[in-house]
C-alpha cells in the first residue's frame, strides 16, 4: 500500500491566546476573546497541552531542526517559569533533533531576567515597532490609553545589553506608511538587522464607525494601509537599502522577492502559490488553518484528541492550502508578476473584479508598483548570481556609476 505523504507545517503557538497586556487599536487577535468567553479566569496554556505540543511538534517536524515560535496576544505573560518549561520539554523530547525557540513580543514586559533566559537558551526575540515614537504610539498603546513607545524601548536596550539576537517587525498601516525613510532609518538606529514590514488590511462592513473615510470604495479600517501607498513605502526603503545596506539588514519582502525571481520557494506564505499549512495553536489546543483564519470555520481540531500530523494532512487543511491557488483571479493569472504574488494573502482578496466578484487583492496596486520597480535591480542582482558574484555587488555597481540602471 503506498505510503500517505506526510505535509511539513509549520505552528505558531498562542500561550495566552488572545490575551495582552497592550490595546493596540488594529490587532485583530484581541477580538478573539469572544471565540473563548471562558478564558476571562483561564487563558493560560496547560503545561499538558505544551507537553503534547511539543512532543507532537517534533515528532511532525521532517528535519533535523525544529523551530518553536511563540506568539500571542502577548505570551511573555506567560512567565519565565512557562518557557523554561518549554525549553526543558523540548530538550527532553528532542530524539538528537536540533530545537530552536523563538518568541514575537510587544517587548513592554522585558528585564534582565527575562534577557537573562533568553541569552542563556539562545532564543530569538522578534519585536514590535512602528517607527519613531510619535508614529508607534498611534495605534500601540497600553490598556490605559497610553504610548507604549518607551516602555518596548526599554525592554529592546535590555536585550541588547545581554546580546541577545532580535529582529523587528513593523506594522505598516496609515499611521507610518507615508513615512518610509523615516521608519527604515529608526529601524537602523535602534540596530536591527532583520526587519519584516507586516501591511495592516482589515476589511469592515458599511457603515461602520472604524471604516477609513478616505478609500470610499472598499470598506476598511482607519488604519488600514491605503494599496498603492504600501508599495511606494515598500519601494522608497529598497531604494535605500539597495544603496546603503544590502547584505548588511535583511528585509523579508526584498529577500522573498529575489528568492522568487531565481526560481525558488519565496518563504513566505503571501507570496507563494499555495497556503503553507502555517498553523495556529491556541492555549487550549485548538489548533487552526492559520494565524488570520482563528474562526470557527476554520478550526482543525484539538491537539489532545488528534495529532498535529493528522490535522495538518487532513482534506479540510490540504483543501485551504490549495484554495490559494485554485481561486487565483484571471486579472492575477494573466499578471506578469505573478511567481513573485501569487494574489497574496487570500484574506485581502476583498476587492472586486470587473465582473463585480470579490477575488481581487486589496493591495494589488501596492504590490504591482513594488514588483515593477524594483525588476530592473532584481534582473541585475539575478544575473549577478548566475554569473558567480554575490548579490549584494549591486550596491559597488550603483555607487560607481548612478545611471547603471
Ligand atoms: S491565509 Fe494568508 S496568512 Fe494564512 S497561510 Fe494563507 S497566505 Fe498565509
Ligand atoms: S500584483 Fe496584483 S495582479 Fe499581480 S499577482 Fe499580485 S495581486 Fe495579482
Amino acid at each position: 500500500m503506498k505510503k500517505a505523504t506526510n505535509i511539513a507545517c509549520h505552528v505558531m503557538a498562542k500561550p495566552t491566546g488572545s490575551i495582552c497586556n497592550l490595546d493596540c487599536h488594529y490587532c485583530f487577535y484581541l477580538e478573539k476573546e469572544a471565540l473563548y468567553p471562558e478564558r476571562v479566569s483561564a487563558w493560560k496554556m496547560p503545561e499538558d497541552v505544551l507537553r503534547e505540543y511539543i512532543r507532537q511538534y517534533i515528532e511532525n517536524q521532517p528535519s533535523n531542526y525544529v523551530d518553536f515560535l511563540w506568539q500571542g496576544g502577548e505570551p511573555l505573560m506567560m512567565g519565565i517559569e512557562f518557557f523554561a518549561k518549554a525549553v526543558e520539554i523540548s530538550t527532553e523530547l528532542a530524539k538528537g533533533k536540533i530545537i530552536r525557540h523563538s518568541i514575537q513580543t510587544n517587548g513592554v514586559l522585558i528585564n534582565d531576567n527575562w534577557a537573562n533566559f533568553f541569552k542563556k537558551n539562545n532564543i530569538l526575540i522578534g519585536i514590535s515597532i512602528d517607527g519613531p515614537q510619535k508614529l508607534h504610539d498611534t495605534y500601540r498603546v497600553t490598556r490605559s490609553g497610553k504610548g507604549s513607545y518607551q516602555k518596548v524601548l526599554a525592554g529592546l536596550e535590555t536585550i541588547k545589553k545581554h546580546h541577545v539576537e532580535f529582529n523587528i517587525l513593523t506594522v505598516v498601516g496609515s499611521h507610518n506608511v507615508d513615512h518610509p525613510i523615516e521608519v527604515y532609518q529608526h529601524l537602523k538606529a535602534l540596530g536591527a538587522k532583520h526587519i519584516q514590514f507586516i501591511p495592516l488590511v482589515e476589511e469592515v462592513y458599511p457603515n461602520n464607525k472604524e471604516a477609513n473615510p478616505h478609500i470610499t470604495n472598499l470598506h476598511v479600517t482607519k488604519w488600514t494601509t491605503p494599496a498603492l501607498a504600501y508599495g511606494k513605502f515598500l519601494t522608497k526603503i529598497f531604494n535605500k537599502w539597495i544603496r546603503e545596506d544590502i547584505g548588511d539588514i535583511f528585509v523579508q519582502t526584498f529577500d522573498s522577492t529575489f528568492a522568487s525571481w531565481n526560481g525558488l520557494p519565496s518563504g513566505v506564505c503571501v507570496t507563494s502559490r499555495t497556503c503553507g499549512h502555517a498553523l495556529a495553536l491556541e492555549a487550549n489546543g485548538d489548533l487552526y488553518q492559520c494565524d488570520h483564519y482563528v474562526e470557527k470555520a476554520h478550526k482543525l481540531g484539538n491537539i489532545k484528541e488528534e495529532t498535529i500530523s493528522k490535522l495538518n494532512n487532513s482534506a479540510q487543511a490540504i483543501s485551504f492550502g490549495k484554495n490559494k491557488y485554485d481561486h487565483l483571479s484571471q486579472h492575477c493569472k494573466q499578471c506578469q508578476y505573478q511567481f513573485a504574488c501569487f494574489g497574496g494573502c487570500p484574506k485581502h482578496r476583498f476587492a472586486t473584479d470587473d465582473n463585480g466578484i470579490k477575488n481581487i487583492n486589496y493591495l494589488c496596486d501596492g504590490y504591482f508598483y513594488f514588483f515593477d520597480q524594483t525588476a530592473p535591480y532584481m534582473k541585475a542582482m539575478k544575473d549577478l548570481l548566475l554569473a558567480g558574484y554575490s548579490p549584494s555587488c549591486i550596491k559597488t555597481i550603483l555607487s560607481s556609476n548612478s545611471q547603471a540602471l
